[in-house]
């Protein structure tokens, strides 16, 4: 068993187990934000503050160094959308953009993440009170609001 599991992956690739992959395929669910032909944006499960978002490739690439010149200028043209719909519908006043690579990276799917931040609680998303940052799920009703 454990010899055909090897040669699936050979064959398919190592991202058969990849969480992302699956967001993509439909098998976990996401807080979708944004869907084009190439790239996904859905909310972080774990955000680091309101509307905390990530984009990913739909095609699986592991890092900056694997993914190519195409697929991150589609990453960019869509963080410069969802950037805008951050700020009209979440009143944000700043968004950070940050990619993790290497021993930083903890989903070894290219992902992209769009963190707002807030002036009033600017002091609490530094020290982390996860507490005071709301549920995606209340995120995700409000910028799905028309
Ligand atoms: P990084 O450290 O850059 O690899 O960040 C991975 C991010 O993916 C973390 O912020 C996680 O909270 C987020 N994450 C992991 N699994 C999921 C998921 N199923 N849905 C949404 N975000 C996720
Ligand atoms: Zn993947």
């Amino acid at each position: 068993m454990t010899k055909l599991i090897t040669f699936v992956k050979i064959v398919l690739g190592d991202n058969m187990e990849c969480i992302f992959c699956k967001i993509i395929k439909g098998e976990i669910p996401c807080f979708k934000i944004y869907e084009d032909n190439d790239v996904l944006a859905f909310l972080d499960i774990n955000p680091d503050s309101d509307g905390h978002t990530l984009i990913i490739p739909k095609k699986h690439f592991a890092d900056l160094d694997d993914i190519d010149l195409n697929t991150l200028s589609k990453i960019n043209e869509a963080a410069k959308h969802i950037k805008n719909i951050l700020e009209n519908k979440l009143k944000c006043d700043g968004i950070s953009l940050l990619q993790n690579n290497g021993c930083v990276q903890d989903v070894k799917h290219y992902h992209l993440h769009l963190k707002p931040n807030y002036k009033n609680k600017q002091s609490i998303e530094i020290l982390k009170h996860k507490e005071f940052i709301s549920n995606p799920k209340d995120i995700y009703e409000k910028l799905k609001e028309n």
